[in-house]
């Protein structure tokens, strides 16, 4: 669609505007040539740019007289650390703290006057912010959630990073952040990557992993309620345990009617900040409780949203005898569009239902629809609920095994130590992809320094 056929968007409204169309409207006021060109030049649009698939590089011709410099991988400046610290050992307190680094980070200032200054690599450290700086005061602060994983074949991979890079931009888009190419983005990523990954995962952890966080912050320091005016990009890589691990399955405590997560028109697809603290009361109790993760529901029919910061799954029969694997839907906009959850759905699409190609287990269908806490109840009660799990990049795929409601306790049929047949095969094909015993186009090689 050439960009003449679209509606500009009101000025003011553009940043509510989500559409494929309101987001090219902010790009082209944050980071235009790339897009603009794309657009012009190609006909390309956004959702082109918002597929999955390699890492294509920039087609178009770069900084044709734009007034804002957009974000630009090539331009890195790279400051190695003279003071390399040690990697914790494997299952130390230190691994499992979350506050230990690798010895390098990526920055990248935006302002509103000149978009992209250079990105940099630069040894990791602390950052400094006004008082006054817009991220500290209106939540103006979004953020990915991915790993590097190092493969049981010696290499490093990513697992479809081009998606969390799309995600971010999503995310940015919703809170009034600066624009960027998403490419640029995962090549930053990429070259973090490639830095430390070699002695941050050495080749002796095969099946292990670091968490990469990629955050922009508006660090402009007006104290204003306002568009910001700057912004900072910055990509850490920390130590994690595996958390998927629970020999009992998870156990969910399911929401009480007193709170939400997230509600139509909000912004409950998009990972910014603003979604998670005001979760962390009822997180809180019910770790208090015993319960590993709040299982978000939405509405006075108690529809079941997701579990915790992670997408949820269950696995039942019908009445009519047909197993399903379900899912809520995307549509209202009140859960995350993870990518496990889409991987796991798309894996199943094509390995589980029936006429796939080598058929591990019986046939399912696949459905996204919205369903409530009483249906699983009902399932559990006739003996029809089969299995459930949490899926995202976190948890992992973390088997269900105990759902409290409302005074009520759905039990899930599980083995002990394994979780359902299902949970099991999607997990054992995920963990291929990402450790490199399946070559598939979902794993991404980063080639280490
Ligand atoms: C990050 C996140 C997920 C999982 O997304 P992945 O891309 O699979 O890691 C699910 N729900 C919420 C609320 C999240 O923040």
């Amino acid at each position: 669609m050439p960009p003449i056929a679209i509606t500009p968007p009101n000025e003011e409204n553009s940043t509510s505007d989500l559409t494929v169309a309101g987001i090219e409207h902010s790009l082209s006021k944050t980071a235009p040539s790339v897009f603009k060109s794309a657009t012009n030049a190609n006909g390309t649009t956004l959702s082109d740019h918002l597929t999955d698939g390699p890492a294509n590089e920039n087609k178009f011709p770069k900084g044709i007289s734009t007034p804002l410099a957009e974000l630009d991988a090539s331009l890195l400046n790279i400051s190695l650390t003279s003071s390399p610290r040690p990697v914790p050992a494997l299952g130390s307190p230190e691994m499992a703290s979350q506050k230990v680094c690798t010895d390098h980070m990526i920055q990248a200032k935006w302002t509103v006057e000149h978009g992209w200054a250079a990105p940099s690599l630069q040894p990791f450290g602390p950052i400094s912010l006004m008082p006054t700086a817009s991220c500290l005061h209106y939540a103006t602060e979004c953020f990915e959630g991915m790993k590097l994983y190092r493969g049981h074949d010696g290499k490093l991979r990513l697992f479809r990073p081009q998606l969390n890079c799309n995600r971010m931009l999503v995310s940015t888009n919703r809170i009034a952040l600066p624009a960027f190419p998403p490419t640029e983005l995962l090549k930053l990523i990429v070259k973090l990557c490639a830095t430390d990954g070699a002695k941050w995962l050495p080749k002796d952890r095969p099946g292990s992993f670091l968490y990469i966080r990629p955050t922009m912050i508006a660090s402009d320091p007006a104290l204003g309620v306002q568009r910001p005016k700057e912004a900072l990009l910055f990509v850490i890589l920390t130590c994690f345990p595996a958390m998927d691990g629970s020999p009992t399955g998870l156990k969910l405590l399911a929401s009480k009617d007193d709170m939400v997560r997230a509600w139509p028109g909000g912004f409950g697809y998009a990972k910014v900040g603003a979604n998670y603290g005001p979760s962390l009361v009822a997180q809180g109790e019910a770790r208090a409780l015993g319960y590993d993760q709040i299982l978000w529901l939405f509405g006075e029919t108690c529809n079941v949203t997701e579990a915790g910061a992670s997408n949820f799954f269950v696995v039942w029969k019908t009445r009519d005898g047909n197993t399903q694997i379900v899912t809520a839907p995307l549509d209202e906009r009140i859960i995350l569009d993870g990518i496990t959850r889409r991987s796991v759905l798309e894996l199943a699409r094509t390995r589980l239902v029936a006429g796939s190609a080598n058929l591990e287990l019986p046939a399912v269908e696949i459905v996204e629809r919205k369903f409530t806490m009483h249906e699983i109840e009902e399932a559990a009660n006739e003996g029809r609920l089969i299995e459930a799990f949490a899926a995202g990049t976190a948890f992992f795929i973390a088997p269900v095994g105990h759902i409290h409601f409302r005074g009520g306790d759905v039990k899930v049929p599980m083995k002990e130590g394994e979780g359902g047949q299902y949970t099991s095969v999607i997990k054992r094909w995920l963990k291929g992809i990402m450790w490199g015993q399946e070559q598939h186009e979902w794993g991404f090689v980063v080639d280490e320094e």
